[in-house]
């Protein structure tokens, strides 16, 4: 195997890629390298920036250089020791129309230089065109993709087989799945580039997670030009683990200046919010005097900087089980960046099946978008699919989460055990005492020390759609259980009443006695008599 997984966070992941020239660490970012007009010598790029591989494109060197770079080797040609990826020419297909090769030739060619990581000549579906259209490139990708297992003659490159199909997204998993039936070591996501200039992250996140779906999960996943360190968080935490960044030379040409947070021109800025190396020492009037080509060199070198640092916390993130929090962060960039993050409530069960949800560390829950967080899915699954409530337990007696965790020891269960005590053994019993609580919904008492019931921190007050989430979940749980009678202890203003709301629907529909006492749970000694006195009548009708 070319590839061995060794930290997994979401469906992120830190990987070896083993190349014939050396083995790279993923997530990886390759520069591309275009040699007619490269800002930064590519070996410098891996000597003073630490970059393991770069990519090039193998269709420009044919056109330009024909031959020279099969004689002298692409490494030596481009003057660069490491890993070299080249792609194929399907994006200037995307762009021009039309390429003047054949696969079998850029195929050829590729072998020829010597590439570590190479293309087939694919074709992207692009953005806007119809079904009939997306089918015709899914089928002929398809098509080039058999074919290629005849056509190539050596076994040391690791070859990329592109999934196609654009937005159609049922075009995109029967691509993935095909593609993922062939023996390619690297797969990759076809023409992402218009959905990412259009800004729909949440088109691209779904395209990337139904191809993930399709594809085989040990294989890496390349993400062809999403260059921009304010999306990597996101794409990694979806399942892609290589990329490519051409951007930091273009927008250094344009006087752009990249941060992870959105992109300024030099003009607008009177700060530079970087400490790298280059932006320590200089200022943007001073960067504005210097020649077109410094300030081209200048910017490209600080871009690689910033995207390299994030490439570097994201893993960090990975290793520390904290990559839903540090995208969470990231995508708060751009609106269309988090739209893509709240998108992933649709794939919370897919989301979870390959994360690790066990880890050694809590987690931090901001607000309801948080709410498609693996851990929150893992648990709802167990507590629907194995949790049974104590034999004996006839009353279920609802209270709200305690600001200390786990509940049973907070304080304010003082108050609690006490009704306990003045109710006696035999019945107290028969009262199950559950806490609803965000962002976990409902929590049986003696299941509040599990991890992470009680291994993370939560925003207060909780938004509307996290209250609504537990007063969900807290339904749910009354209609699949057999009480024969609910009483609940509500907490009218932080819970908004909505989980008073949906116990009361539930108990009507269950036709189940159902009392709710409105109050803080750490109310007066009166409200817990009256608590009392609720419950020996409801467990007295049942005697
Ligand atoms: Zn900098």
């Amino acid at each position: 195997m070319s590839f061995e997984i060794k930290e997994k966070d979401l469906l992120g992941r830190i990987g070896k890629l083993k190349t014939k020239s050396s083995t790279v660490e993923t997530p990886l970012l390759f520069p591309v390298i275009n040699p007619s007009i490269q800002p930064i010598p590519p070996q410098k790029l891996k000597d003073s920036f630490g970059f393991q591989a770069v990519i090039t494109n193998a269709y420009i060197l044919r056109k330009r250089y024909e031959n020279k770079p099969v004689e002298m080797g692409l490494h030596k040609f481009l003057d660069f020791n490491g890993s070299v990826m080249t792609d194929s020419g399907a994006y200037q297909i995307l762009v021009y129309g039309g390429v003047e090769v054949s696969q079998k030739e850029i195929v050829a060619y590729q072998e020829g230089i010597g590439s570590d990581i190479a293309t087939i000549l694919d074709i992207p579906t692009g953005w806007k065109v119809t079904k009939e259209q997306a089918e015709v490139t899914v089928a002929e990708t398809l098509r080039r993709a058999k074919a290629f297992f005849k056509e190539k003659t050596r076994d040391d490159i690791l070859w990329v087989g592109p999934v196609q199909g654009g937005k159609h997204l049922d075009l995109v998993a029967s691509s993935a799945v095909e593609m993922g039936k062939l023996p390619f070591q690297i797969h990759a996501l076809g023409s992402p580039t218009e959905v990412m200039e259009s800004y729909r992250y949440d088109v691209l996140a779904d395209m990337i997670l139904t191809a993930k779906k399709g594809l085989p999960v040990e294989r890496p996943l390349h993400l062809f030009g999403a260059g921009h360190p304010s999306m990597f968080a996101l794409a990694v935490a979806l399942g892609c683990d290589l990329f490519d960044s051409a951007a930091y030379a273009l927008y250094a040409r344009e006087n752009r200046y990249m941060t992870e947070n959105g992109t300024w021109r030099v003009n607008e800025l009177d700060y530079f919010p970087c400490s790298c190396p280059r932006c320590s020492i200089e200022t943007p009037r001073g960067l504005e005097k210097k020649s077109p080509k410094e300030r081209e060199v200048f910017l490209a070198e600080r871009n690689l900087y910033v995207c390299l640092a994030e490439i570097k916390r994201i893993k960090q993130a990975i290793r520390d089980g904290r990559l839903w929090e540090h995208t969470e962060m990231r995508v708060h960039a751009h609106p269309a960046l988090l739209s893509a993050l709240k998108h992933l409530r649709n794939h919370a069960d897919f989301l979870e099946k390959f994360s690790p949800t066990a880890k050694s560390s809590g987690f931090f829950y901001f607000d309801s978008v948080g709410l498609a967080r693996p851990e929150i899915t893992h648990y709802r699954k167990r507590l629907t699919e194995r949790y049974a409530p104590p034999a004996n337990a006839k009353v279920l007696l609802l209270v709200p989460q305690t600001r200390n965790k786990p509940f049973h020891k907070a304080p304010e269960f003082k108050k609690i055990r006490q009704l306990f005590r003045s109710l006696g053994k035999d019945l107290s019993a028969q009262v199950h005492v559950c806490v609803y609580s965000a962002p976990f919904g409902l929590v049986p008492l003696e299941l509040d020390e599990v991890y992470p019931l009680s291994q993370h921190e939560a925003s207060h007050p909780f938004d509307l759609e996290t209250v609504s989430y537990v007063a969900s979940q807290t339904a749910e749980y009354i209609k699949r259980s057999s009480y024969k009678s609910v009483v609940l202890l509500n907490e009218p203003k932080r819970w908004m009443d909505k989980v008073k709301e949906a116990c009361t629907k539930s108990c009507e529909e269950a036709d189940l006695p159902f009392n709710s006492v409105d109050a803080n749970i750490a109310g007066s000694r009166e409200i817990f008599y009256r608590l009392e006195n609720i419950l020996l009548e409801h467990l007295n009708k049942k005697l």
